[in-house]
């Protein structure tokens, strides 16, 4: 058991570390990454599928983190996916292991994935329709997403949740189309506010759809009543479709934000620590690893990095600036 904690001067206590595995995507969601790509992190920046584990170890083994989320960019583009999964499987304790995707591949990963220790999923999905996603997401890959999506819940890997991310006038009205979908799969669907996170800085409060503009779209066809399980630090808010069990959520992490209950810290592809989504700051572990320091040192670090933590993202705030790097390199 580890002794140490990763604590910030406002009380929280971070237990659930975000891994971005590369800053390289096969989509071009709109909300998130400009079409033409972006300048990619150059290798040598890069940690190493050992520096991966390595940093991943210290955090869970010296520092409390108990939920390991591997992210990106696309991390299915990465080739030691398995081998990291099945090495941090093996750390003692054995963290919980989750991956968020645009699930492009999974048909072929899955299987392996899961052997290899992987506990959960996450799929990006923002509509149902193949022209509109080729219009959201630059790509011609519904059916791939698709087939990833089965692939992961016929492996076990269930129950798939799905996030969704609406945009006026583009997918706003595929809300109750969404819901049916996943209820009828047996996926847990959860719908994500905007952020302003996008490479080209386009975001806008008040174009946004909000959490209550959801809600009310979903309503329109379903009876919605809040979820009486305790919600902890989840950011999503839950209610019951139709009396229940089924459930859907909506994080609302602009017009309803949870800063106060945030237990997260992140880890980039270079090797950087961020304390929060929106951070202006990061804390460079790769330098720090690769000039020889023992995981003592590094510990002590990463503590320092998030002890420094902000108690809100201050989206709302005038004074708000976008963090420079958009969400596909800090890992979503
Ligand atoms: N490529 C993987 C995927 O799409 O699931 C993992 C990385 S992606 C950055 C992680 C999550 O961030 C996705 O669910 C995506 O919808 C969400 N996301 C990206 N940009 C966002 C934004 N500006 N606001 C809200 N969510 C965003
Ligand atoms: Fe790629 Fe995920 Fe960003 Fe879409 S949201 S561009 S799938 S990293």
């Amino acid at each position: 058991m580890s002794t140490r904690s990763l604590r910030d001067r406002h009380g929280r206590v971070a237990t659930d570390l975000r891994v971005s595995l590369t800053d390289r995507c096969n989509l071009r969601c709109t909300y998130c990454m400009p079409e033409a790509g972006l300048p990619w992190l150059p290798k040598p920046t890069l940690l190493t599928d050992d520096e991966v584990v390595r940093l991943v170890g210290i955090a869970v083994s010296d520092l409390g983190v108990r939920e390991v989320r591997f992210t990106g960019g696309e991390p299915l583009l990465r080739p030691g996916l398995p081998d990291i999964i099945a090495a941090v499987a093996a750390l003692d304790p054995r963290p919980e292991i989750s991956l968020t995707s645009n699930a492009i591949g999974l048909d072929k990963l899955a299987a392996t994935l899961e052997e290899a220790g992987l506990d959960r999923i996450n799929v990006s999905l923002d509509t149902l329709r193949p022209e509109r996603f080729t219009e959201l997401a630059k790509r011609d890959r519904l059916g791939a997403t698709l087939a990833g999506i089965e692939a992961a819940a016929a492996t076990g890997l269930a129950p798939v949740k799905i996030n969704t991310v609406l945009m006026r006038g583009v997918n706003d009205d595929e809300a109750p189309a969404l819901l049916r979908f996943a209820l009828a799969h047996g996926y847990q669907l959860r719908f994500i506010e905007q952020m302003p996170l996008d490479a080209g800085g386009t975001w806008r409060r008040e174009e946004m759809i909000t959490a209550a503009e959801i809600l009310e779209s979903l309503k329109a066809e379903f009876d919605l009543t809040p979820d009486p399980a305790h919600r902890g630090s989840a950011p999503a808010e839950t209610w019951l479709v139709d009396g229940g069990p089924a459930k859907v959520g909506v994080i609302g992490s602009v017009t309803r934000p949870f800063c106060g209950d945030c237990d997260r810290t992140r880890l980039t592809a270079d090797g950087q620590v961020r304390n929060c989504l929106f951070a202006r700051g990061e804390t460079d572990l790769r330098g720090l690893a690769r000039s020889g320091a023992g995981d003592d040192e590094i510990a002590a670090r990463w503590q320092e990095a998030m002890w420094g933590k902000l108690p809100g993202h201050g989206i709302d705030d005038p004074s708000f600036l976008q963090p420079a790097r958009p969400m596909s390199a800090i890992g979503g």
